[in-house]
């Protein structure tokens, strides 16, 4: 597991580059970055002495990553450097255009001022549904050295398994919402010591050793179901759907399955331990697929890039796919709803008037709430000195601040049943069964009617 002190090694680009505040006093060339509303957000000049002078720029964080993006965009169409794409970038005096939204960074600020959070570690993202990274936000630093915790790679923990396990799952009609699996342990592990441990092992260390909904697992994130949802999904499988939806390649995972066999691994796929990790624009980014019924768009600042004389150097023309089907991200997009209520473990990210879904983790490295409403994305990641300072409020506040009047609903979706189920059994509700819920299902898979009291 990457430890955060590793995160120093990919904080050093654009030394040549910083902040002119009242630019009217830079000489030489500059490069000017706009927001969403065509409104000034920075403006850029070529310099020798580092970045350092980027200190205290509270949008840095959204800033670093529209570079780091814009090299790359520049790079790619003049098929040259990164470090050429830099200087081409300021030579030509280009004007990047970008999707900050100032009323978005302005209500994620707030949410972490009011609690007084300034130096701990913490990242957080935003996007709309069409994967416009809308706002990046970051502590950013570890002794005096800056790291963008917002596009940082870290651990994901429990809010990986509506991607890895239960997604595909319900896509390939190998679980639905009331399946139920046996929450107790798989087997037993030896430790350091010799000793024999239970695994996996709950984050409250308890089994109800009795079966459990998909739905009531979910909401309350037990292990023991994401593993076992993750054994009928198969790993592979799994690190094919997250590399054929999103792109994400879990290399580390996958040549340790490859030399080690399935088992060695599905703990770490399956409850997000991941080796390199995701980073909260990724993880805001894959969210969208729960919101927009089924459709994804790689998460991107960087909307146009022209030069001086007005001329087209870049453009995004990223276009949504389809990767679920629309039954699958209404289920997923239910059951993430239901994190957000009374007993969930995403209790605390609920919204006054805002219909949120969305799911947490915990872990050594940290803690995360990733959400979603109708009309956003966003991910939330803590270090661990912040564990206090509940993901999910900030998130709650954050969002609570946003633009919510444009959309109050998600997309409907007509192949789905809504019908009570067996607690027992998972299957349809009969007269003679004891415990039923409600759940929603895909109406090319719907489960029998229950036949296990008679
Ligand atoms: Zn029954």
């Amino acid at each position: 597991m990457k430890k955060i002190t590793a995160f120093f090694l990919t904080a050093v680009i654009f030394a040549e580059l910083i902040i002119i505040s009242g630019c009217s006093q830079g000489k030489g060339k500059k490069l000017q970055i706009k927001d969403i509303n065509g409104g000034e957000l920075a403006t850029l000049q070529s310099i020798s002495d580092g970045r350092t002078e980027l200190e205290g720029n509270d949008r840095r964080a959204y800033l670093e990553a529209v570079l780091s993006e814009s090299e790359s965009a520049v790079a790619e169409a003049q098929g040259c450097t990164v470090k050429k794409a830099r200087e081409y970038l300021l030579k030509n005096e280009c004007t990047v255009y970008t999707a900050f939204d100032d009323r978005v960074f302005e209500s994620v600020k707030k949410a972490y001022e009011s609690r007084g959070i300034k130096e701990l570690d913490f990242g957080c993202a935003v996007t709309d549904l069409q994967g416009n990274l809308l706002a990046l936000y970051s502590s950013g630093s570890i002794d005096g050295n800056y790291v963008n915790f917002a596009t940082e790679k870290t651990p994901p923990y429990s809010s990986f398994k509506p991607l890895c396990a239960y997604a595909p799952a319900i896509e390939n009609g190998l679980a639905d919402w009331s399946t139920v699996y046996p929450d107790s342990p798989i087997k037993k592990i030896e430790g350091e010591n010799g000793q024999k441990y239970d695994w996996p092992v709950n984050a409250t260390k308890t089994y109800t050793n009795e079966n459990t909904s998909l739905a009531y697992a979910i909401k309350t994130s037990l292990n023991t179901v994401a593993v076992r949802c993750m054994q009928t999904v198969g790993v592979k499988n799994s690190l094919d759907f997250l590399e054929s939806k999103f792109g994400l390649t879990l290399d580390f995972e996958k040549k340790k399955a490859e030399l080690y066999g399935e088992d060695e691994v599905i703990g770490n796929v399956a409850l997000g331990h991941l080796y390199e990790g995701v980073s909260p624009a990724d993880m805001a980014g894959y969210y969208q697929i729960f919101a927009t019924g089924g459709s994804y768009r790689k998460p991107h600042t960087v909307l146009k890039i022209c030069d001086k004389s007005g001329e087209t150097v870049y453009e995004n023309k990223s276009e949504e796919k389809q990767v679920i089907k629309s039954s699958t991200a209404y289920i997923m997009n239910r059951l993430l709803q239901n994190v957000v209520t009374a007993g969930g473990t995403g209790e605390n990210a609920r919204c006054e008037g805002v219909s949120v879904g969305g799911k947490t983790g915990t872990g050594d490295l940290g803690n995360w709430f990733v959400g979603f409403t109708p009309q956003y994305t966003c991910a939330v990641w803590h270090g661990t000195e912040l564990v206090k300072n509940n993901a999910c409020e900030i998130f709650s506040e954050a969002v609570s601040g946003f633009d919510n009047s444009a959309k109050k609903n998600y997309p409907s979706c007509a192949e789905i049943k809504k019908a009570a189920y067996c607690l027992d059994s998972g299957m349809l509700f009969s007269e003679k069964c004891r415990r039923a819920d409600m759940g929603y299902f895909a109406s090319d898979n719907i489960p029998e009617t229950c036949n296990k009291h008679n």
